[in-house]
C-alpha cells in the first residue's frame, strides 16, 4: 500500500531531529511492503482533503511557532474534516502546542491553535528539560523519549493524555500527564527523536495511518533488538535523572 503523509511545516518546525521520526515511519513501512509518500505541506499550501492518511507536524520555537500559527488556522477546517474522516496525525512539541486551543509564549504573546486536542498550553518561565519515561497503559506499554519546553499544557476534563508520566515532567510538571490522544490524533512533547527508540508506538501510528488508506492495519513484528535498547537506555537516563530541576 502507498501510505501518503502530509509534513506540516517541515521547513519551519523540525528541531529535534523530527524527520528522524518520518525516516522510522517510512523504514518500518517498507519492510512490511507498504511504501511512505511523503509530501511538505508549508505556509500557503492547501491541505490536500482526502489525500493523507498521516499528518506529521514536529517541534519549534515560539519563533517559529508565530511564524506558522495564522496559516494553521486556515487549514482548521481542513485538518478537522480530514481527522473526522479518520486520518491520523501525530504532532511534537510546538507541533503539539498549536493543536490545542491556544499557546501564550514566553513573551506573553497568544498564539491560537486549532482545537484538534482539548488542552491549552501557557508558558512558564522555566523550561523543563530531561528524558522522560511515560506508562501507557491504554497501549500496554512505556514511552521513552526527551523533553525540552517551557509550555505548560493543561487537559481539558475527561481528556486522555497519552501517559502517565513515571520519570520527567510531561505537559505540566504537576499533572502527571504527558501528551494527549483523541481519535487517530497523537500530541506529545517527546522527541529526542521519539519514534526510534519506541517502535511499538511508530507500529501504532503507521497502523493508524494504514487503515485509513484502506489497507489492511496489521503489521507483521520486527527484529526490534536495537530499538529496545535504546528505548532502554533513556528510560533508565529517565529513571536516574528525569524531571530535575
Ligand atoms: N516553544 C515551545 C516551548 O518551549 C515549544 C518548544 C519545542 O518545540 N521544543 O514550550
Amino acid at each position: 500500500m502507498k501510505i501518503r503523509v502530509g509534513h506540516l511545516y517541515p521547513d519551519y518546525l523540525n528541531i529535534y531531529a523530527d524527520r528522524g521520526n518520518i525516516a522510522v515511519l517510512a523504514e518500518r513501512a517498507r519492510a512490511r511492503g507498504h511504501e511512505l509518500e511523503v509530501r511538505a505541506i508549508g505556509l500557503g499550501g492547501a491541505v490536500p482533503a482526502g489525500e493523507v492518511d498521516l499528518f506529521y507536524v514536529g517541534g519549534g520555537q515560539d519563533r517559529e511557532q508565530a511564524l506558522v500559527a495564522r496559516d494553521l488556522l486556515t487549514k482548521r477546517e481542513a485538518l478537522h474534516e480530514a481527522v473526522e474522516a479518520g486520518a491520523a496525525f501525530l504532532a511534537v512539541c510546538g507541533g503539539y502546542q498549536l493543536l490545542g486551543r491556544s499557546y501564550r509564549d514566553v513573551a506573553g504573546a497568544d498564539l491560537p491553535g486549532i482545537g484538534l486536542l482539548p488542552l491549552e498550553t501557557v508558558a512558564g518561565t522555566r523550561r523543563m528539560i530531561g528524558d522522560v519515561l511515560l506508562d501507557c497503559a491504554w497501549a500496554g506499554e512505556t514511552l521513552a523519549g526527551f523533553e525540552n519546553h517551557a509550555g505548560r499544557t493543561i487537559l481539558d476534563e475527561g481528556a486522555e493524555p497519552l501517559g502517565r508520566v513515571l520519570h520527567g515532567f510531561g505537559n505540566d510538571g504537576a499533572s502527571g500527564f504527558e501528551g494527549c490522544r483523541h481519535k487517530r490524533v497523537y500530541g506529545t512533547y517527546l522527541h529526542g527523536p521519539l519514534l526510534p527508540r519506541n517502535p511499538w508506538f511508530a507500529d501504532l501510528v503507521l497502523a493508524d495511518a494504514l487503515a485509513h488508506a484502506g489497507g489492511e492495519p496489521a503489521l507483521a513484528p520486527l527484529e526490534d533488538g536495537l530499538e529496545r535498547e535504546a528505548h532502554d537506555v533513556s528510560a533508565r537516563r529517565a529513571r536516574a535523572r528525569g524531571g530535575r530541576r
